[in-house]
């Protein structure tokens, strides 16, 4: 049995099957690579999407604020394009199977309470160099620190209700995409 860390629609309930899911895409690709298709940039585009994917949540305080439509706003003004999106409502679990790698964290039982108190927004985000460009348009983790003109700057409240998530590689993005998103609700 592994942790469970989504519920509601998703389909993938455990990290184990969240990283299945992501071995079976990554397996995909290297056929798709190794195929002898005639299409050259039908393969390009694959291999381009793969490093500008990122996954990002629009957490429970800003949802709660009202501040959902603004930071979209940013977003989309930000040059990203959203691959997916859904409104979910975390159980505690879910939230400490997500912040697993946070478990030993003094913070980690404040965090995965404030995760689970309401619902959030998960987001599939595309943009050249996706990873740092979402978390570049985010902010330091404590909005105290952030600069001028990032989301958490804008709208977090405090290190530990901080507005949003960002994948920080681009492992994670695909790992942390594969754990809320199916293949269909991905555009
Ligand atoms: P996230 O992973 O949510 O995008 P991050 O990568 O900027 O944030 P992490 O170090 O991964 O920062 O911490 C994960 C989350 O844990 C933070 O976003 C914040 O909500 C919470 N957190 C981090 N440090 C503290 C702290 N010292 N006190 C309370 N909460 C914290
Ligand atoms: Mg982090």
């Amino acid at each position: 049995m592994g942790v469970k860390v989504v519920g509601g629609g998703s389909r993938i309930k455990t990290i184990e099957e969240a990283i299945h899911v992501l071995n079976g895409l990554l397996e995909k690709q290297e056929r798709f690579k190794r195929s002898k298709s005639n299409d050259i940039h039908a393969e390009e585009n694959m291999a381009e999407q793969v490093g500008n994917l990122t996954f990002g949540i629009i957490k429970p305080d800003a949802v709660r604020g009202g501040k959902v439509g603004s930071i979209l706003q940013r977003i989309t003004d930000g040059g990203f394009k959203i691959r997916g999106m859904k409104l979910i409502h975390l159980s505690k679990r879910e939230a400490e199977g997500f912040y697993a790698v946070h478990r030993e964290r003094p913070f980690f039982g404040e965090l995965t309470k404030f995760m689970s108190g309401g619902p959030c927004v998960v987001l599939a985000l595309e943009k050249a160099g996706a990873v740092k460009a979402w978390r570049d348009l985010m902010g330091a983790t404590d909005p105290a620190k952030a600069d001028e003109g990032t989301i958490r700057k804008e709208f977090a409240a405090s290190i530990g209700e901080n507005a949003v998530h960002g994948s920080d590689s681009e492992e994670n993005a695909q790992i942390e995409i594969a754990y809320f998103f199916s293949q269909l609700e991905l555009v």
